[in-house]
């Protein structure tokens, strides 16, 4: 046997200074860890998922955030992925928060960001984390209903508040307006209120629904936060900021940005002294995470349709770990070959999979004892997979460890290995 080479160490931030591509720094540090492994003599859990974040990434992000919505400031929704680098690099960036909880506004103040760079965006709060977010001085939060102003009006009149509002939210991955947000008929009598229970409303909030697709839902959001704004003012509400909320893809975001900007320039012109904030989540980390997996069992399956021979390979992730984003985030990760039979296959033509009616069909399974724990029901590869192989998803930063259970006993606290492909970014990490 041979000894197993020491795995590397996790959380751990790897230095290159060079500038280099992205792929290669991820695919050497994906290599380096699987090929520390004897998966016949290891440990157990020393072949266990892991992850490959590239911070470089988030920089890029933050890069192309600022050249297409140069006025409006992002505050990062920590509940897409608390990552705590990812975090301290924003905090360096100059980014706020959007924090649901307590325990996301303690992570985000230890490490060192004002309370002002915070917004409690969670429009029904618990009762103990208002007296809490009073006491470290995180004024900013949002409301939609009227027993909310009751209990802030009780709790923390101080408040500086966000009347959030309902969007169209029908063109998104994620809808979010049947449980939040105030229709526009009842904005009005809403601001009323906690005029008269002496409250202290600054600006206005919605949420287009996480992975939106329709441009237009943030111009129609826009442009009913504007009627919102004039409400307020002629409330005698010193109505400064607007806050657009998140939603925000890679793949779409120019277009959203673009929707963005010509609804401010009609409704929230520069110069009209109103600061626009958005809570982006996805946008800032979907991308910049690599998983890999490795195949625990593989079941043949005879069947006639699959001309011949399919497999059921079962990997040591799944729905109810790093996968639950295919539950709770509607997503459809398609895996590729890292390592097979101990050759490594990363970015090249033979990892990726194939196309129907091509090579040998696959279905790619959890490792806990429920069905509905499947990560793929088809997936085709021109080699042959077995027990011991490795496989990678790309864009798996968003909604994922976040939401992971340790259902069937399996450990949801899976090591991230940090590779820097920006310099910018190395800089503000003191690598
Ligand atoms: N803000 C609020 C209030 C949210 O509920 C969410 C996601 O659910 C976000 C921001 C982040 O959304 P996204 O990741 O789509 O940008």
């Amino acid at each position: 046997h041979m000894l197993m080479k020491k795995p590397l160490p996790a959380d751990s931030l790897h230095q290159h200074h060079a500038v280099v591509d992205p792929k290669q720094l991820i695919g050497e540090a994906l290599h380096q860890r699987v090929e520390a492994i004897d998966h016949e003599v290891c440990e157990p859990g020393d072949e266990d998922t892991f992850y490959v974040a590239d911070l470089g990434e988030v920089y890029r992000q933050h890069l192309r955030w600022k050249k297409n919505l140069p006025r409006v400031k992002p505050f990062y929704a920590v509940k897409c992925n608390p990552d705590p680098q990812v975090l301290r690099l924003l905090a360096g960036l100059g980014t706020g928060f959007d924090c649901a909880s307590k325990t996301e506004i303690e992570q985000v103040l230890a490490m060192g960001a004002s309370p002002e760079r915070i917004i409690y965006a969670q429009p029904c709060k618990t009762n103990s984390y208002v007296r809490f977010v009073k006491s470290v001085g995180v004024k900013q939060m949002t409301f939609d209903n009227a027993d909310e102003l009751y209990k802030i009006a009780k709790l923390f009149p101080e408040a500086e508040l966000f009347l959030r509002i309902m969007t169209d939210d029908t063109s998104s991955l994620c809808r979010l307006s049947m449980k939040f947000g105030a229709a526009m008929d009842t904005t009005e009598a809403l601001l009323v209120l906690a005029k008269n229970l002496g409250l202290n409303v600054v600006g206005v909030s919605f949420h287009v629904g996480s992975g939106a697709s329709d441009p237009m839902a943030f111009y129609k959001a826009v442009r009913d936060a504007h009627t919102v704004f004039q409400q307020g003012r002629e409330l005698q509400f010193a109505m400064r900021t607007l806050d657009v909320g998140g939603g925000f893809c890679g793949d779409t975001f120019e277009q959203m940005a673009g929707a963005i900007d010509g609804a401010l320039d009609e409704f929230f012109p520069a110069g009209c002294n109103v600061d626009i904030i958005a809570e982006p989540g996805r946008y800032f980390v979907s991308a910049a995470f690599t998983i890999a997996c490795n195949i625990i069992a593989r079941r043949t399956v005879e069947d006639p349709t699959l001309d011949g021979k399919g497999y059921m390979v079962y990997v040591n992730d799944g729905v109810y770990g790093n996968f639950s984003s295919i539950m709770f985030d509607h997503q459809h990760p398609v895996g590729k070959i890292l390592r097979r039979a101990g050759q490594t296959l990363y970015d090249t033509p033979a990892a990726n999979p194939c196309c129907s009616g091509e090579g040998v069909e696959y279905s790619v399974w959890g490792p806990t004892c429920d069905g509905i724990d499947r990560i793929s029901e088809s997936t085709r590869f021109h080699s042959i997979l077995d027990v011991g192989d490795w496989l990678y998803f790309e864009d798996m930063g968003a909604y994922t460890k976040c939401s992971a259970t340790q259902f069937n006993g399996f450990s949801n606290a899976h090591d991230v290995i940090y590779v820097c492909s920006e310099p910018g970014a190395q800089a503000l990490l003191g690598l």
